[in-house]
């Protein structure tokens, strides 16, 4: 593609040259490539970093080249754009993060988004047509629950949901079912689910599908934002496509918006031509930081799942705690069949954990609110460490009964760790926990 775009001229190619992605037949790890790879300082007046590059259009060589570009923007060509077109559809910046994104899940090719909502839905509108119906995984992301049911139920699309935890038999007959409504277009999973942190077994699902669907398989796309893409890698266990919510951990500061998709070079092919028809992708400044994040990823994921190790190790079996919703408790618990999954698909335990105080939301306000280091916030995967009560506040809309079924109750705490020192966290929350 390089050597073709070389007879043409294409514009400003920005690949390095040669990109070093070995040494000696061992291939490079991540966090070493998340430094230079998809970036060649030659190209940017030798700047070490990527320059931010703010410009909303890129001058072609030549008119032919303006014209090859455009088939590739266009789908005319398979492959996408071989040079920089116009800030809707490629840009340096987004480029370079897409390289990097894709190789924590070894993906064949990924796109990056102006936040995670807006990559579910450029997702969903590639693959779904009026009268399809999507089978999904429950619960998901509040706003996914949302876009499926209420936005694209307004266009015909149906949906059907197996409980996260669900085997193999138990999906097979909720992907027959659906078999039975209409052309199943899409399998959309989230795991571990928010704020159960329920595992859906990949590899189950993916055996379902492949049993039930012989021809015109629907995709498998799942949701791996908190525990991806370090600690879960779906592509590995039959997913097709791994969505994110790049505001989390990958972008880790809190201080930034923007999402991601990353597998199969022929499903992100239509979706990068939805991306390009409506817009949905990253602003430059954001990609850049995006960029700077990923150097520290392996190290802010790790020293915050260390930390989360450490502080549920303290609340468990506190005497007004009731139970820990941890992943790292899951091989010493009663749930055999979550820790079967769990040993299969994680290669972590995160740091975003569910804390049931003994009481209700009298008990839960008044722990939020003695803590002294941990932020009273919604989101999680930052380097700071934030505390919410999903009941009154990111699940208030969800109806009572559903949110009794879905264990979130009055008393449920929400905890995202950081990288803060591990003993100091330790003293706010037993200072807390004394204070109900
Ligand atoms: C935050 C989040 C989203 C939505 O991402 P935004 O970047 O806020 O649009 C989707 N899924 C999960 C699991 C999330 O935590």
């Amino acid at each position: 593609m390089q050597d073709e775009s070389e007879l043409t001229g294409a514009t400003a190619r920005r690949r390095p040259k040669p990109d070093v992605l070995e040494i000696g037949g061992r291939k490079l790890k991540p966090a070493t490539l998340m430094m230079g790879h998809g970036y060649d300082p030659a190209l940017s007046e030798g700047s070490l970093k990527a320059p931010i590059f703010l410009t909303s259009t890129f001058v072609f060589e030549n008119a032919a080249a303006g014209k090859r570009h455009f088939e590739g923007v266009t789908g005319k060509r398979p492959g996408g754009a071989e040079g920089l077109v116009y800030s809707r559809f490629n840009g340096p910046n987004q480029e370079i993060l897409e390289d990097r994104l894709g190789v924590w899940e070894d993906a064949e090719d990924a796109l990056t988004f102006s936040s995670g909502m807006s990559a579910i839905a450029t997702l969903l509108l590639t693959f779904v047509q009026p009268g399809d119906v999507i089978v999904h995984s429950g619960p998901l992301y509040a706003a996914t629950e949302t876009l499926i049911g209420r936005i694209l139920g307004r266009f015909g699309v149906q949906w059907l949901d197996f409980p996260a935890g669900a085997t193999r038999e138990e999906i097979e007959a909720v992907m027959d079912r659906a078999k039975s409504l209409g052309r199943v277009s899409l399998i959309y999973l989230e795991s571990p689910a928010n704020p159960t942190n329920v595992l859906v077994d990949v590899q189950a699902v993916a055996a379902a599908r492949d049993t039930l669907f012989a021809e015109q398989r629907p995709p498998i796309a799942i949701d791996n934002t908190f525990l991806g893409p370090l600690w879960s890698k779906p592509l590995e266990h039959g997913a097709d496509l791994s969505v994110y919510s790049l505001t989390k951990y990958a972008g880790g500061h809190s201080d930034l918006v923007a999402g991601g998709v990353v597998g199969a070079k022929a499903l992100i092919t239509p979706i990068r031509m939805m991306r390009n028809t409506i817009g949905t992708i990253t602003d430059p400044n954001t990609a850049w930081m995006l960029l700077r994040s990923l150097e520290t990823l392996e190290l802010r994921m790790s020293r915050a799942g260390e930390n989360a190790a450490r502080v549920c190790g303290f609340f468990q079996g506190h005497p007004k705690v009731e139970s820990v919703g941890y992943l790292g408790f899951l091989e010493s618990g009663s749930d055999a069949r979550q820790a079967d999954i769990y040993r299969r698909h994680c290669s972590g335990a995160g740091s975003t954990f569910s804390l049931y105080l003994r009481g209700g939301e009298r008990e839960a306000f008044a722990f939020l609110d003695a803590l002294k280091i941990a932020k009273l916030a919604v989101s999680l995967g930052g380097t700071e460490t934030l505390a919410s009560a999903p009941a009154a506040m990111t699940h208030l809309s969800v109806p009572d009964e559903r949110r009794k079924a879905l264990g979130i109750s009055d008393n449920l705490v929400r905890i995202s760790i950081g990288v803060e020192d591990a003993d100091d966290l330790i003293a706010d929350f037993e200072q807390a926990l004394r204070a109900i």
